[in-house]
């Protein structure tokens, strides 16, 4: 009870644009749609907003989680303890001769056609990937060959002590699905990248040939959260092909199915539960183990409150 006061006076506090909500389910906001309710779901839309928001939770010591497109994440059906931020409010995306500040809200999708239609080469490889700049940056999001560093230029962020801080992406940070912000507990704002002067009916074509790659792997089909498993070089095989192997489509828990169209997918065919998703990617992970003795790296997020799921066995 006390606990629910202190929420209360707390988010009388937060006096800013944008959204303040208790106990907002969160199966709206992934691409998986699963996961229980936040405490608190505060959705900023400016940037002064999302810092004195996230100075006045840390001060209060209340835990903050950041969540972009919700496209690579699985919340617990138990939902998150403490406070969410959902950064999709901050989603301007400026544009300077050949270079681009993208907010860390936008759709990172947008920001490569917004680009690819001024003519700027670079971002187009991320079109029609779901999620926002920010959890893109974050995860360094590969896909057809690039990774997002390669044309990212610098980053501004809110560190530990909330202030606005900018970090020059020295590319060496950054690796495979990995980024500096994965060691600390920063809030990207918003990133800018330098792009190549290039052909925008040639970016367009590219752009739609990506889409439809996509749509042929059934991306877009039934709700999902992408790869289930980074790719591991030591294996020799990407993690898919490993799977596909072992026979695992169609293999289900619940109401989690790995895709028919691809072995490193897993799908929410109408009800799963995130409980169903975590099973059913450690049944994956063991079978993997048990045939060929490599441990598979999951690179779907399990966030949120999963302290002793009585629904999840391993
Ligand atoms: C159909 C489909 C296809 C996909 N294909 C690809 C692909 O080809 N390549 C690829 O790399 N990924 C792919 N993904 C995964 C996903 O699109 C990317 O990981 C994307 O970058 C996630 O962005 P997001 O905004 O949804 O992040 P979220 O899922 O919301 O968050 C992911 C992580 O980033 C953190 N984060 C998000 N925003 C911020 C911020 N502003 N500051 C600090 N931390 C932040 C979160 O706290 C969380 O830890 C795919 C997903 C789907 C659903």
């Amino acid at each position: 009870m006390r606990g629910v006061t202190r929420l209360h006076e707390i988010m009388s506090q937060i006096n800013i644009p944008g959204t303040v909500r208790r106990d907002e389910p969160l199966k709206q906001h992934t691409t998986f749609r699963v996961g229980g309710p936040a405490d608190l779901y505060i959705r900023p839309t400016d940037i002064p907003g999302l810092q004195r928001t996230i100075a006045l939770l840390r001060s209060e010591q209340i835990p903050v989680l950041i969540l972009g497109g919700g496209a690579n994440v699985v919340v617990s059906d138990r939902g998150v303890r403490g406070a969410v931020i959902d950064t999709t409010g901050l989603s301007r995306i400026s544009i300077s001769d050949n270079t681009v500040r993208v907010e860390a809200g936008a759709m990172i999708s947008d920001a490569a056609a917004e680009t690819a239609r001024q003519g700027l080469e670079g971002l187009e490889f991320l079109y029609s990937m779901p999620g926002t700049c920010g959890g893109a940056v974050w995860m360094n999001a590969r896909c057809y060959g690039s990774s997002i560093d390669e044309v990212l230029d610098s980053v501004n962020y809110l560190n530990e002590a909330s202030e606005l801080c900018t970090l020059t992406a020295a590319h060496e940070e950054f690796d495979y699905k990995l980024s500096p912000f994965q060691l600390h507990d920063w809030t990207i704002v918003d990133a800018v990248f330098t792009l190549r002067y290039g052909n925008a009916d040639e970016l367009t074509k590219r752009m739609q040939e990506y889409y439809e790659d996509r749509c042929a792997k059934g991306h877009f089909m039934l709700p999902c959260a992408g790869s289930v498993f980074k790719n591991d070089r030591r294996f020799g095989a990407p993690s898919g092909k490993i799977l596909d192997e072992l026979g695992v489509r169609g293999m289900t828990c619940g109401g989690a199915k790995v895709s028919d169209l691809h072995a490193n997918i897993i799908v929410n065919t109408g009800d799963a539960t995130a409980s169903d998703i975590r099973t059913l990617t450690h049944r994956l992970r063991d079978l993997v183990h048990t045939e060929r003795g490599w441990e598979l790296d999951p690179e779907i997020l399990f966030i949120g409150d999963w302290a002793e799921d009585p629904h999840t066995s391993t």
